[in-house]
């Protein structure tokens, strides 16, 4: 099969080569890839800044349909429309995997970085990463899975919202325009923020509902957050950016006794002002990943439409092409790619 593949470490080393397709484990289904997205975490391992073992499939977000079952597999069957979640392998027996939150298992290995991933035609999944998704939510809709997961978790199971609050988004990627999103239909008042390459995203979180959106490079953004609060601050702050800017701004930004909400993950140890946490007496509830009710959420937000996903995509784009996908991805010249790998490399 064709696949993009990672050959060595540092910066990088990418090649669409052809690979050997992959045979399912017994508790594994094999599915031909409808769409794998393009996330912040792939141009971190693109640059070199992520873990990985090359040689190695990219590709962490996908959905697909099962083509072969291993032979312990009791759900699913050839021809089922799939979404799965990383992380691919965890050890199952820690107090993590037993609570039901194996992205915290200390022995969690990711497909797409450190197993093979989906940037290809094929992959292999374990049964229990896996959704069935409904007839009326499309393989685009699907795509974006991954990334509303992440916000769903962050914003209904490590925090509460409450109709009413003011909440801050900073980082109009797709998870910060998710869980804009998903903060507004728990009935707040959402602002996002984003910088001068942020133009599009800005746009696309103004379409979408934002209630405000400050570009930081211009304007100042807690004169919005004062205008929408009372001059009181933002109740709750989303740092969905993952760069030390972005959390110098939600600093600023959340109220005393308010709460921060780190979700983007930056590329190394930063410097910032920790006393806010303090002086403030500010609550600070990281959010990394999903868990398997946020998949279930996100299906259902999906299939009762109220969330439109698929208006995010900009790009959808063949493996061929994988060179313009990474760059539009990382230059903010669009809002979401994606990778389809049956497309036909000429047919772009
Ligand atoms: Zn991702
Ligand atoms: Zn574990």
């Amino acid at each position: 099969m064709k696949a993009i593949v990672k050959t060595s470490a540092g910066e990088g080393q990418l090649e669409l080569a052809d690979w050997p397709d992959p045979r399912p484990a017994a508790d594994e289904i094999k599915l031909q890839i409808a769409y794998a997205g393009i996330c912040g975490t792939d141009i971190h391992i693109i640059k070199g800044e992520w873990p990985c073992k090359p040689p190695v499939v990219l590709g962490h977000e996908f959905c697909g349909t099962v083509v072969e079952t291993g032979k312990s597999v009791r759900n699913y069957k050839p021809g089922d429309r799939v979404v799965a979640s990383n992380p691919a392998q965890t050890c199952g027996r820690c107090h993590s995997c037993r609570a039901g939150n194996p992205f915290m298992c200390p022995e969690r290995v990711s497909a797409g970085y450190m197993i093979d991933g989906a940037f290809a035609e094929y992959l292999c999944i374990r049964e229990e990463r896996c959704h069935h998704l409904p007839d009326n939510v499309s393989y685009r809709q699907a795509a974006l899975g991954e990334p509303l997961s992440v916000a769903v978790h962050a914003v209904m199971e490590r925090t509460t919202v409450h109709a009413g609050d003011l909440v801050l988004v900073s980082g109009p990627g797709c998870v910060g325009i998710f869980t804009m999103l998903i903060a507004k239909l728990e009935g707040a008042r959402v602002i996002v923020s984003g910088t001068a390459k942020d133009q599009q995203r800005l746009e696309c979180a103004r379409e979408m509902g934002a209630d405000a959106v400050v570009d930081i490079s211009k304007e100042d953004p807690l004169e919005a957050v004062r205008q929408y609060s009372n001059g009181a601050g933002a109740d709750l702050v989303y740092e969905c950016a993952g760069v030390p800017q972005s959390l110098d701004v939600c600093w600023e930004a959340v109220k005393r006794e308010g709460a921060l909400v780190p979700v983007g993950i930056y590329p190394g140890p930063i410097k910032t002002d920790f006393n806010k946490i303090t002086m403030k007496e500010l609550s600070v509830f990281g959010s990394f990943g999903y868990v398997w009710t946020s998949w279930q959420r996100s299906i259902r937000l999906l299939t009762e439409g109220k969330i439109e996903a698929e208006a995010l995509i900009s790009h959808e784009l063949p493996l061929g092409s994988y060179e313009e996908a990474f760059r539009r991805s990382q230059d903010g010249s669009a809002m979401k790619v994606i990778l389809n790998p049956k497309m036909n490399h000429s047919a772009s």
